[in-house]
């Protein structure tokens, strides 16, 4: 069903946004990735997608901070596939300080990258998808979307303000064949995660395995990690028809994080 559509994931060279992307992948979807790191890496990481899956995978390295060239990765996601089907605003970055402690440029910094940037992504690639009459936006917001922790302000709030967003937008579009959701990882055990990691570990004086346990055991009942696979899976059934009147929704996969 998702054959030759094109997919455009934000923050998709690493992690979560990578895990999707092969998800599409795996359907026959085209690609754009999107994101920070090593160029020969992103160049093995899209060959990897092609010769995987047999799909054309582009990268576009737009930095998230930035509108114009938010713009310009949309612009060249339809250019090179002929329309934006899918949009998942996956990019995003965090910084735990308390509130008083809190830098102001990193308050921004994070603002911007994984909230901001949801905004520009959606308003031009929506266009597209009305051209079509079928359009999947998928917001990876997190649990931190529907509850907070301590010494999260920045990230807290951005993804607050991305399920208002997705919620919005759903309204928006309601009844156009476009759907609009988030999904909201509790720990998953990627790049971003692992300075918090490392950090317990260092105050507890364990290793790295003890310190993921820790922080599993204060925040995630059933005491496992989320995979990049089943956000993935989740991913792809939210891409299905059978998700077609599912729009507006905040999706927990969280192990019970938020059922507490
Ligand atoms: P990650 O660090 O592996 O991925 C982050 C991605 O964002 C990378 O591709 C990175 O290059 C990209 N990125 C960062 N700053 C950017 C910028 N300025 N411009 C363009 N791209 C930029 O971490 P992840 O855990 O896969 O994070 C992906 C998303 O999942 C984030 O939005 C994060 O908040 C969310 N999330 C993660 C967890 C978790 O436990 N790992 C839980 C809930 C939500």
């Amino acid at each position: 069903m998702l054959k030759g559509k094109s997919a455009l994931i934000t923050g998709s060279t690493s992690g979560i946004g990578l895990g999707i992307a092969r998800a599409l992948a795996g359907q026959g979807c085209n690609i754009m990735l999107n994101g920070l790191g090593d160029a020969g890496k992103i160049e093995t990481t899209r060959r990897g997608l092609e010769t995987g899956f047999g799909v054309t995978a582009r990268f576009h390295g737009a930095d998230m901070t930035r509108p114009e060239e938010i713009a310009a990765l949309v612009e060249s996601t339809a250019a090179g596939f002929g329309g934006v089907d899918i949009l998942v605003n996956c990019a995003g970055i965090q910084h735990t300080a308390p509130v008083e402690e809190f830098s102001p440029e990193r308050w921004d910094a994070i603002i911007a990258v994984n909230l901001t940037s949801g905004f520009h992504t959606i308003h031009h690639a929506l266009p597209y998808m009305r051209r079509g009459c079928w359009g999947r936006i998928i917001n990876i917001a997190s649990v931190h979307g529907l509850v907070a922790s301590a010494n999260k302000a920045a990230y807290v709030t951005a993804k607050h303000g991305l399920v208002g967003l997705t919620k919005v937008v759903a309204l928006e579009t309601a009844g156009s064949g476009i759907t609009s959701n988030a999904i909201c990882p509790g720990w998953t055990r990627t790049e971003l995660i692992e300075p918090q990691i490392a950090a317990r570990a260092n105050t507890l004086g364990v290793d790295l395995e003890a310190g993921g346990r820790s922080m599993l055991a204060e925040k995630q009942p059933s005491q496992q990690f989320v995979t990049i696979e089943q956000l993935g899976q989740l991913a792809l059934f939210l891409c299905s028809s059978g998700a077609d009147q599912i729009t507006g929704t905040a999706v927990p996969v969280d192990g019970g994080w938020t059922a507490q």
